[in-house]
């Protein structure tokens, strides 16, 4: 399957279930949603500066309990009394539910093969996101039809999806509410985006990605890893050594990385290659322990500790496991 048209079949189907009746996954952190990690897909895949940003606005989503996330979806899209909000084509187009619209988009799936299953509408908004997530799996699956399937998407856009798709959107992410306000902005953005020509195979390209230009500053410590909220910072090991590696494609930019580094040692600036592929930033040899012989952490991280307390004490030349065992026999 094309790639690209693979994450924008990703990106369509999670908008798809954000925007229905609210799926269990939604009451986690935004950074865990199928959503998130289809954004990031899409900003991988596609380039999309917008799935880039929108994974950082959904990254900054905390949990919070299903029937608190269903009590804001209730209060936007069905009241009690008139909703803030419409997820019908048909109320935007002819001011009323299950309009003529509604029953020419139902024309559109059944002619593609397709039945409506469930209890929404046919011009539901998850209804026409998920038919265009299915168009662009077709896409992908049958790649010598894709120039049918793409005609296809065109056309529902134009003449469905993107006529009112990108307003909800917008409405959603002036509504204030701080779970929808994302998911609003992040649909509106990508439509508008996908009904533009893309640059099919371009990389992202982060106008700034985190670097360290002095390495011996780093401590390796990890926590710009921990914070990251795409894994475009990792911290690998092996048993000689630590590495902290950037994969430039996923960065989205946010500057999490930078804000937290207690050592100003990484920095966020243009890159010198447009390499997509990991690089590695700082690489330290792993310690020794003294007792056992095992890897411990590495050299970076000891030096970083000793430098902290102003000297080299003997425990740190042991890992965790020998260290009691150096204190019984002192
Ligand atoms: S760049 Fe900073 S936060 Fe990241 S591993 Fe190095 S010292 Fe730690
Ligand atoms: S590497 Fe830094 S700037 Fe890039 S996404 Fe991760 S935290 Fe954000």
């Amino acid at each position: 399957m094309g790639s690209d048209a693979v994450a924008g079949a990703e990106l369509y189907a999670a908008l798809a279930e954000a925007l229905g009746q609210p799926p269990p996954w939604l009451a986690e952190a935004g950074r865990n949603w199928p959503l998130f990690e289809a954004a990031v897909g899409a900003a991988q895949h596609l380039g999309s500066e917008t799935a880039r940003r929108g994974a950082e606005a959904l990254a900054a989503i905390p949990p919070e309990p299903l029937k608190t996330r269903r009590r804001r979806y209730r209060q936007l899209f069905a009241g009690p009394g008139r909703p803030r909000l419409w997820l019908y084509e048909s109320m935007y187009v002819d001011g009323r539910l299950l309009g003529p619209v509604a029953f020419a988009v139902q024309r559109i799936y059944e002619a593609a093969g397709l039945e409506v299953e469930g209890a929404e509408l046919p011009d539901h908004a998850s209804l026409e996101l998920a038919f265009l997530g299915w168009l662009a799996e077709q896409e992908a699956a049958h790649p010598t039809q894709a120039g049918d399937w793409q005609q296809l998407a065109r056309r529902f856009m134009q003449r469905h999806a993107g006529r009112w798709l990108p307003d909800l959107g917008r409405a959603l992410a002036a509504s204030g509410d701080s779970v929808y306000a994302p998911i609003g902005q992040l649909l509106a953005d990508w439509l508008t985006e996908a009904e533009r020509p893309r640059q099919r195979g371009k990389m992202p390209s982060c106008p700034t990605l985190p670097a360290i230009p002095q390495t011996e500053v780093c401590a390796l410590c990890g926590f710009c890893a921990q914070v990251c909220p795409t894994q475009a910072l990792i911290v690998r090991e092996t048993d000689a050594e630590t590495g902290l590696v950037l994969i430039p494609s996923a960065c989205v930019g946010c500057g999490k990385c930078e804000r937290v580094c207690d050592f100003s040692a990484l920095r966020l600036e243009e890159p010198s290659s447009d390499a997509a592929g990991p690089v590695a930033l700082r690489v330290s040899h792993r310690a020794m322990c003294a007792g056992c012989g095992q890897p411990t952490v590495s050299r970076a991280e000891l030096k970083a500790i000793a430098a902290s307390i102003g000297e080299w004490p003997r425990w740190l030349d042991y890992c965790l496991e020998c260290r009691p065992i150096l204190m019984e026999s002192v």
